[in-house]
């Protein structure tokens, strides 16, 4: 195939080749290729009659709905740069974003217009407001609730659907470039204040290409959008890659595990990429069965640290193997990953597992404090050349002179290569914990945790203690009906860690603090051990 050079192209090929595909299904609706494209059509039409202009930002605030594929290939095909936005994002998080991006127009539930978005946006550059209504679901005990009620339009917004059904012509504009900036990806934030990463078409056309190749795939896959849209993964992982292959996208609004089964057990998805806790909740899910991994050709699993007794456990519990990739915002997702029929290495020494080998064109580097490389099996600093890393962040050249050097990104992960050159992740930098002078990583403290049949997630942080410095905290949540207790998993850890590594605090809570995306929030853990 000839390699399309933005995520628009793509979508036209799809339809080109498969007009009648379902391209996107949604519980009991479906849009075929050709829908998708016509009424995409008219929601650029209508942006570009308000007046946007190429260049200009639009906000998207939705879960995984065709609302969103909507927003974003309307945002696009009027020239307009993306800026996703986490949905559950509180209302100056939100306008931080609105603010910094210089947002011009903005689509979101009009829920949220109604309750919160409003007065956000008042007094934002926001000019053009387009809500909709994706169907609020909740669930009551085991069974989950859709409620199709749409609002009363607000006065001071238009409504989505209609504006998409209103048949209006896209503009005509000069194709998007790959090095045009197709979206500005706040960071998720599990380190600060979100700084905006501008992902190019080139930049995600990269990694979107890579996505499936050499994937035993039918000819009309089916995938499943497990990880949010509104997340770099989610975006290119899933909803570029399938469009790119002429796929049919599941969306289930957001994460839910016994939705997501259900879901397996309907569509019967070949494909899916998720954050590592999303499964682990499925693999505590009472109902999971190895039925409803079955279907699936390949499960990805990224954004977060992979630990290895989860993969054995699910393997051995439902059969598929769960393929590491690691990646950031700012190099739009993946920059290494386990090739197809390939296993990652787990490292004698650390007990780590890999996280895959450096894609295509990716440089990846280990650099110590000074700025040289070390040897094979060292730790240092991972950077990363390739052609998906981004130019920079969003008017903010200090940070981005700091963090892309000669256009390198440096990633605040310590790392390592081994002489295969296989990759893998020791911890974030800041997340080191400092006990009387030994370095300790809290990943391996909780691997090991994970190894234990009762912990469900596990989560380990520093705490001020008066005579080492630092101490070892672990945060744990149980797996449904385990019975196990905060002494009996530090005793566990302590025959199996020196003794500086142990956790020598084992809080047990029902459910760990976690960003929309699905990874654990040691931030919050570790603010919550100092309160204490
Ligand atoms: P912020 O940058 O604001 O802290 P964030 O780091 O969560 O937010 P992302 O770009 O989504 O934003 O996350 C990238 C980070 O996730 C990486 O720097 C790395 O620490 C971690 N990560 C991603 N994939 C893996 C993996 N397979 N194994 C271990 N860690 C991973």
């Amino acid at each position: 195939i000839d390699p399309a050079d933005s995520l628009v192209r793509a979508l036209r090929r799809s339809v080109a080749e498969a007009p009648d595909r379902t391209a996107l299904a949604y519980f009991d609706g479906r849009l075929t290729y050709r829908e998708l494209d016509e009424l995409s059509d008219s929601v650029a039409g209508h942006l570009a009659a308000r007046g946007l202009e190429r260049g200009d930002r639009v906000a998207v605030l939705l879960q995984n709905s065709p609302a969103f594929v909507l927003a974003l290939f309307g945002a696009w095909k009027a020239g307009a740069i993306v800026v996703p936005v986490n949905p559950m994002y509180k209302a100056g998080e939100v306008a931080h974003v609105l603010r910094d991006g210089e947002v011009a127009a903005l689509v979101c539930a009009d829920r949220a217009w109604e309750s919160y978005l409003r007065e956000t946006a008042a007094g934002s550059p926001v000019r053009i407001v387009l809500t909709a209504c994706e169907l609020d679901f909740q669930t009551r005990g085991d069974a989950r609730v859709l409620t199709f009620e749409r609002l009363p339009q607000a006065p001071d917004a238009d409504d989505l659907t209609a504006v998409a059904r209103a048949g209006h012509k896209a503009p005509e504009l000069p194709g998007l470039a790959p090095a045009d900036i197709a979206l500005i990806s706040y960071t998720s934030g599990t380190s600060g204040t979100p700084k905006g990463a501008t992902n190019t078409h080139g930049n995600i056309m990269a990694n979107t290409e890579r996505q499936s190749r050499g994937l035993p795939l039918p000819e009309a896959p089916v995938y499943y959008a497990l990880a949010p849209l509104f997340h770099i993964t989610g975006m290119v992982c899933q909803l570029g890659a399938c469009l790119n292959s002429a796929g049919t996208l599941v969306l289930t609004y957001r994460f839910e595990a016994g939705v997501v089964l259900e879901a397996f057990a309907e569509h019967r998805p070949h494909y899916t990429v998720g954050p590592s806790t999303a499964f682990m909740a499925l693999a505590a899910h009472p109902a999971a069965t190895r039925e409803h991994f079955s279907s699936f050709v390949n499960i990805s699993s990224g954004g977060a640290p992979v630990p290895p007794a989860l993969v054995e456990k699910f393997r051995a519990g439902f059969g598929p193997y769960i393929r590491n990739g690691y990646g950031l915002t700012e190099c739009t997702a993946p920059c290494a990953s386990v090739p197809p029929q390939h296993e990652a290495p787990v490292d004698p020494a650390s007990g780590t597992l890999a996280v895959g080998l450096p894609g295509p064109d990716t440089v990846v580097r280990i650099l110590d404090d000074r700025g040289e490389e070390v040897p094979f099996g060292e730790q240092g600093e991972i950077v990363v050349r390739g052609p998906q890393v981004v130019p920079g962040y969003w008017r903010r050249p200090e940070a981005t002179a700091e963090a892309f050097p000669d256009g390198e990104l440096r990633t605040g992960d310590i790392g390592f290569m081994d002489e295969r050159g296989w990759l893998y992740v020791v911890d974030r930098k800041k997340d080191m914990i400092n006990a009387s002078g030994f370095k300790v990583w809290p990943r391996e403290v909780e691997d090991v945790l994970y190894t234990h049949p009762a912990v469900r997630e596990a989560a380990v942080v520093g705490v001020p203690d008066g005579y080492r410095g630092e101490t070892v905290k672990a945060y744990i949540s149980l797996r449904p009906g385990a019975d196990a207790d905060a002494d009996t998993l530090a005793a566990y850890c302590k025959d199996r860690l020196a003794a500086y590594k142990y956790p020598r605090q084992v809080e047990i809570l029902p459910d760990l603090p976690k960003t929309a995306s699905g990874k654990i929030l040691r931030r919050e853990l570790r603010s919550r051990a100092h309160d204490q």
